[in-house]
């Protein structure tokens, strides 16, 4: 039985240094280890040897497997690395065929739109401020007039870490923590664009999006002030014949609050599906900064003032491109974002 054994192994191997392809390596395989193979129909035949025949049958013929397994290895390995030499020999460069154009990237319509937006106030004279994504509840909420309790906190629902550690809702945020590094220093001039999060998925929500805060604190600053600035963007982001209309609203970190409208850009005010016949497309939140908010930023409410605006990045760029699915910002298809 152990002669048949070493007989059949050395007959594998002699087999497999002939062959010079994997069809045949398979075969192989198959006539000694498969099912029906040869050391198969042996290891299965034990139960027929006596006692004392039968562990050293067993060893021999287990190790006739594992070296035939080895084998196996070593020969598809050889075969695998001649295919490729033939390949790469035959595939050999003409170096003078004329070169495959390189694809040409284009800059996503967001962080386009979010550059235009940085330009108009850079040059309106506001600075670029950032804050953390991970928010603790204070900065989030009670710093700007939120406490706990508070029912608005309910139209902001959000992703917890820890009951206090959250994804923040909006960049207010940031004006709180500027507000606090500044003290006492006047004015103060920001933009805070970046990343939100909310618990809302469709067409229109996403829960991932971009705003960009603005925040202007200085002494005597008005109302006036606040149209003025928010005027002069609108008109240079979606062009001077815009119109621009403010609806009184609430905030809770400002007071008094405003909705800022422009004219639909889609049907220039006649009325249409995106306006919902309204003529008129709600753009961003605004308002002065509420007292209470200024007294826990360390100022004096009584001194300064202040106003400050939010934006959805997002909204912003349907709007100027007319996207009507914000969910193609983020699908990532070329053949969306290769438009821009
Ligand atoms: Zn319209």
């Amino acid at each position: 039985m152990l002669e048949a054994i070493s007989e059949l192994k050395e007959r594998a191997i002699a087999e497999l240094s002939q062959i010079k392809d994997l069809e045949k390596l398979e075969a192989i395989r198959v006539k000694y280890l498969g099912k029906k193979g040869e050391l198969t129909q042996i290891l299965r035949g034990m139960g027929k040897l006596s006692p004392e025949e039968r562990p050293r049958v067993g060893q021999a013929a287990n190790r006739a497997r594992e070296e035939l397994e080895a084998a196996l290895q070593v020969a598809r390995r050889h075969l695998l690395e001649a295919e490729k030499e033939r390949r790469l020999k035959e595939e050999s460069l003409d170096v003078t065929l004329p070169g495959r154009p390189l694809p040409r990237g284009y800059r996503h319509p967001l962080s386009r739109v979010l550059a235009e937006l940085k330009d108009i106030f850079v040059g309106l004279g506001f600075a670029v401020a950032e804050g953390p994504e991970v928010e603790t509840d204070y900065y989030n909420f009670t710093a700007l007039n939120l406490p706990p309790e508070h029912p608005a906190r309910d139209m902001q629902d959000s992703f917890y870490i820890t009951p206090n550690v959250l994804l923040r809702t909006h960049t207010s945020p940031v004006q709180v923590r500027v507000m606090e590094a500044m003290r006492p220093h006047l004015p103060i001039r920001i933009i805070a664009p970046g990343k939100v999060y909310r618990r809302d998925d469709d067409a229109t929500h996403s829960p991932m999006f971009h705003q960009v805060e603005g925040l202007l604190v200085d002494r005597r600053v008005t109302f006036g002030d606040l149209k003025g600035i928010l005027m002069a963007f609108l008109r240079q982001f979606f062009g001077s014949g815009v119109g621009v209309r403010f609806r009184p609203s609430y905030f809770p970190f400002t007071e008094p609050s405003a909705e800022v409208d422009i004219s639909c850009v889609m049907c220039r005010g006649r009325g249409c599906r995106v306006c919902k016949q309204s003529g008129w497309l709600e753009i961003l939140g605004s308002g002065m900064v509420h007292p209470a908010v200024l007294e826990m930023a360390g100022y004096d409410p009584e001194e300064v003032s202040g106003f400050a605006f939010g934006l959805g990045v997002e909204r912003l760029a349907m709007l100027k491109y007319g996207i009507d699915d914000l969910r193609l910002f983020f699908e990532n298809d070329l053949r969306f974002l290769s438009q821009f």
